[in-house]
């Protein structure tokens, strides 16, 4: 097989979806299965609906329009403000998007005129994260416009936490979501389909036993690949944490000093801290580098530990573990190693079902770290 590649077991995969999908319905909650990380690679959206996943979400038109090539026939979201300048696509491609300025409704209006269609709209509500949002006391007024605009239909309201600053969905400003959504059907005397409450970071808060209120939906993608929850990267129970993995290829394994010689001057990638002296250590380097992954981001086999990389080379100390040359090594990866490593042309895909994995290494567990 060719290294590097990210290897994708669809088998945990799809157990990680059924679980998610049965746990939050059980709520009350639909899935909808964030897109994002691996753009066009056609399994794994397949697998989700497979599992009961309720709809799609991309945050990039482009990633869209190529399931749409693929055929995927499902409802799928735009959950990023849509650019003016692409409006025409998103109507082309997209069910539904999510929104914050009226000025771009307005031109999807137009565009949705123009191309004979109906397009849905979800309101983005700003609830303290600081990223995309209508302000709470704004709402009404943007309901108001955007029932007024033809070949729109308002679908529901939606915020997103956690990930520009951190804060946590609870059930202050969930229950402030909910509310809204009551406020505006009783001003308005709509019935508001969708009410979105995050992303993988709102788990926790549904499945902590209070009330779910009018949240129906959660847009998830990191929960659903990797298993964990996004706000302290702890392992959610009983899913899979190594659905997908990296394997990359020894090019050389030799023992060297811990610290180098000559005058020191900037890395590839910037200063470096002066390195320790541990004496010799058995020093392997991997064809894999900055340019396909997020060294950063990997989680190396119990007993070894990543070092150094530049563009090219990922330098690993393999302890008492000896590895020859052309030997592969396996490593788990967070959410920024594998949105880098899956849209690096350098790192293969490989979809197998659980069978065909060989036996592994244990890996570290993961650690905290923001997107
Ligand atoms: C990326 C993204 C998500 C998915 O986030 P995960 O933490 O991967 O679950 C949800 N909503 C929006 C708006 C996003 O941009």
């Amino acid at each position: 097989m060719t290294t590097p590649r990210l290897q994708i077991d669809l088998d945990k995969i799809k157990h990680n979806a059924l679980t998610l999908v049965e746990r939050l319905g059980a709520h009350g909650i639909a899935i909808t299965g964030v897109t994002k990380a691996f753009p066009g690679y056609p399994g794994i959206a397949d697998v989700w609906l497979e599992a009961g996943v309720g709809g799609l979400g991309d945050s990039r038109v482009e990633n869209i329009e190529a399931m749409r090539r693929r055929g995927v026939a499902t409802r799928i979201s735009l959950i990023r403000s849509p650019m003016m300048s692409q409006v025409e696509r998103v109507i082309a491609a997209a069910d539904i998007s999510f929104n914050t300025e009226l000025d771009v409704i307005r031109k999807l209006s137009s565009a949705a005129g123009s191309a004979g269609r109906s397009h849905g709209v979800v309101l983005m509500v700003e609830l303290g994260d600081l990223r995309e949002g209508i302000m709470p006391d704004n709402l009404h007024e943007s309901v108001r416009e955007v029932l007024r605009l033809p070949n729109i239909q308002l679908k529901g309201i939606g915020t997103n936490l956690a990930c520009r600053s951190g804060v946590a969905p609870d059930q202050n400003n969930m229950g402030k979501l909910s509310a809204l959504a009551d406020s505006i059907d009783a001003a308005f005397g709509t019935a508001l389909e969708i009410v979105s409450g995050g992303n993988s970071a709102s788990i926790k808060w549904a499945l902590g036993g209070g009330s779910t209120g009018r949240i129906n939906d959660l847009r998830l993608g990191e929960s659903l690949l990797l298993g964990l929850e996004p706000l302290h990267r702890q392992p959610i129970d009983g899913l899979h944490g190594d659905a997908i993995t990296l394997v990359a290829e020894v090019i050389e394994h030799k023992v060297k000093p811990t610290q180098p010689w000559g005058e020191i001057g900037q890395t590839a990638f910037g200063a470096k801290p002066p390195a320790v002296n541990r004496g010799h250590i058995s020093q392997t380097i991997l064809a894999i580098g900055c340019q396909d992954v997020d060294p950063d981001g990997l989680r190396a086999p119990v007993g070894t530990r990543i070092i150094g990389a530049s563009s090219d080379h990922l330098v690993l100390d393999c302890g008492n573990r000896p590895m020859a040359v052309g030997a592969e090594v396996t490593f788990g990866l967070d959410y920024s190693a594998l949105v880098r490593a899956m849209t690096s042309p350098f790192v293969d895909k490989v979809a197998m079902a659980r069978k065909d994995v060989a036996e592994r290494d244990e890996l570290e567990s993961p650690r905290m770290r923001r997107c």
